[in-house]
């Protein structure tokens, strides 16, 4: 019996479902955060061996919307344990040219994507308290995702990668789902909850219909991200600025976002101070002080095809931008000369289609998921691309608004499917708004080409 057919059948919704979240991700963990809050169970599948067992990155700008979504799942300890181990700062940021003078980019017309606030300026003292202005918030990736999984480690699965999910009909009658794992493990649920990124299999094995108009497409631009640790080269003026908050450098064609990674206090001492006895559930790994940086732009504003592979190899990357920032003011250049190899990565930048371009049956295929028990949230069902800082900020919310509504289904107060239908048709117009929003954050990011501009070699 296929998912499809299932659902005619099926009579016997249980009131608190049993909930399975394939990916411990970002958003994935953060549903889990706010569902644990409401006193709801549920267990994450995740692919990885551990929490940290692969980089995925190195900050994270936590705009208002992720905040408010972190504060409605986070306990309130662990919403200050966030806060308190964001990055500081002394000033917001600032806009540059490639000469590090400083750029009118917030004009109409400007390069600056609407979706981005000036980061939180916040006193690098230890123990000042954070300032009220609603700015956004840098952290480092794992740090968050540390966070996140603070408490749950009893209902995080790992090395769970999930194969397959089928529906069956249960001895007291329920329609249930049997999830199949690629060790050939299995477990039974009432709701699947697909959080598992861009690539998400779940998408893959039960949106056959909707796939075409889900999967992100590459937008023929690509992001080179990494980190440098602060080094002498970096202390004399005007460079030093760049070891304070965010700086946007738009160059020909592309822009680079650098933003000083500075740490008031390491993650497992304030972990210790601010959770007491319950820091034993909280494991943080240290975070040293960096300037993260990314480059965003067309790959032939790189040298690289369209069709091409993109370099893997750390030496190829770093002789690549070498080249790129040749003629820039010597500090900047100096970032990219000292970088860390090991932390070199570029990635395609993909976006998924707007949800109002979806067909009839697009739709009705997502409706026939939500019907057999299964929904999506984050990057699975609207990825994109990271030039308007939006994903981890829409998975959020998709966590936060999920976790509500079950926890309105765990009280008796809506049922199961009302609750999923009144989600999908939230997190749908969410991710409109967001996909919008970083398509236009991107173009912005690349206008302003000149023709004087340094070429690629
Ligand atoms: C360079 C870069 C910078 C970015 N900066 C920002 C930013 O500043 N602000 C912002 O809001 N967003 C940013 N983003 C986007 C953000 O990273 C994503 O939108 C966000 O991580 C999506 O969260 P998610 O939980 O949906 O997916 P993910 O965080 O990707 O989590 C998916 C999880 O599912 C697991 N998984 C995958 N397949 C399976 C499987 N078959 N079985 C089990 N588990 C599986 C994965 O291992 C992973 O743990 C950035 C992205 C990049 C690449």
């Amino acid at each position: 019996m296929t998912i499809g057919e299932f659902r005619r059948v099926d009579r016997h919704r249980p009131k608190t479902p049993r909930i399975a979240v394939i990916g411990a991700g970002i958003g994935g963990l953060g549903l889990a955060q706010g569902l644990a809050r409401a006193g709801i169970d549920c267990e994450i599948f995740e692919r990885d061996p551990a929490i940290d067992s692969r980089g995925q990155g190195y900050r994270l700008r936590i705009d208002a919307t992720g905040q408010q979504a972190l504060r409605e799942c986070l306990p309130t300890a662990l919403m200050s344990l966030f806060e308190q181990s964001c990055a500081t700062a002394a000033s917001g940021g600032r806009f540059l040219d490639t000469d590090l003078q400083p750029v009118a980019s917030q004009m109409p017309g400007g390069r600056m994507p609407e979706s981005w606030r000036d980061a939180r300026a916040r006193s690098t003292r230890p123990g000042d308290k954070i300032g009220d202005r609603a700015g956004d918030l840098r952290v480092h990736r794992q740090t968050l995702r540390e966070i996140l999984f603070c408490g749950l480690d009893r209902r995080v699965r790992f090395g769970k990668v999930f194969a397959s999910a089928e529906a069956f009909l249960a001895d007291d009658g329920r329609r249930r789902i049997r999830l199949g794992f690629t060790d050939g493990s299995s477990t039974r649920c009432d709701l699947i909850v697909a959080a598992d990124g861009v690539n998400s299999a779940v998408r893959g094995n039960l949106l056959p219909v909707l796939q075409s108009r889900v999967q992100p497409v590459d937008t023929g631009t690509v992001c080179f991200f990494g980190r440098t640790h602060p080094h002498p080269g970096l202390t004399q003026p005007p460079a030093d600025l760049l070891l304070d908050g965010s700086s946007v450098i738009f160059a020909d064609g592309f822009t680079t976002i650098i933003d000083a990674m500075h740490f008031a206090d390491q993650p497992d001492r304030l972990a210790r101070h601010l959770l007491g006895g319950f820091a034993e559930s909280c494991i943080l790994s240290p975070a040293a002080n960096y300037l993260y940086w990314a480059f965003i732009g067309p790959r032939a504003t790189f040298g690289l095809r369209v069709d091409g592979v993109l370099p893997q190899e750390p030496s190829v990357i770093a002789e690549l931008l070498r080249r790129r920032v040749r003629g820039w003011h010597p500090g900047l250049a100096a970032v990219f000369d000292a970088t860390d190899l090991e932390s070199l990565a570029v990635m395609p930048l993909r976006q998924a289609p707007l949800p109002s371009t979806w067909r009839t049956a697009d739709r009705m295929a997502l409706a026939g998921a939500r019907t057999s028990g299964v929904t999506w949230l984050g990057d699975a069902i609207h990825a994109m691309s990271p030039a308007g800082g939006l994903g981890a900020n829409t998975a959020l919310a998709d966590a936060a608004d999920l976790s509500a509504r079950l926890r309105d289904v765990a009280r008796g107060e809506t049922d199961l499917g009302v609750a999923i239908s009144a989600y999908e048709t939230e997190m749908l117009a969410r991710a409109e708004t967001a996909l919008a929003a970083s398509a236009a954050a991107a173009s912005r990011l690349f206008g302003g080409r000149r023709s004087d501009g340094p070429g690629v070699d």
